[in-house]
């Protein structure tokens, strides 16, 4: 698809490729930019944004601020953060952090 986006004849050789058409590539590599166009559907989705305010939860137990007894741990709480690792530690410390509590 790469190669098809810089123009070039997928039945060439390597040798046959100009410098011009080594250019796009290299043009290409260094500004290839994407437009996403939708979200995928709710049984591809990783993380959900939304969820108990920050403000309603004591951050140095994860008690509820409104009901008794209540704790919060992970997803159900409204923090997010990008793939790679950010909202399963989230999880973690919340968990623990509600558990030792
Ligand atoms: C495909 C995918 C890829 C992901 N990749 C990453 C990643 O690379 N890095 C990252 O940081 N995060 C990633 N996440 C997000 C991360 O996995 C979640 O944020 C995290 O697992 C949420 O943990 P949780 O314990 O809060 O909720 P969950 O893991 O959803 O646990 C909730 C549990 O409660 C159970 N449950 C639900 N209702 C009831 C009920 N009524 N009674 C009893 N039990 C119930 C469920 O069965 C489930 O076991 C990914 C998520 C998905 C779906």
């Amino acid at each position: 698809m790469f190669l098809d986006l810089c123009g070039i004849d997928l039945e060439k050789k390597v040798a046959e490729i100009s410098k011009e058409e080594r250019s796009k590539v290299v043009n290409l590599l260094k500004d290839f930019r994407i437009t996403p166009i939708k979200l995928d559907d709710w049984d591809k989705a990783i993380v959900t944004a939304g969820g108990v305010n920050i403000k309603e939860i004591d951050p140095t137990t994860m008690k509820s601020k409104i009901v008794e007894n209540l704790y919060f741990a992970g997803e159900i709480i409204d923090v997010y953060g990008p793939t790679g690792g950010y909202n399963l530690q989230i999880c973690w410390s919340t968990g623990i952090l509600a558990a030792r509590s």
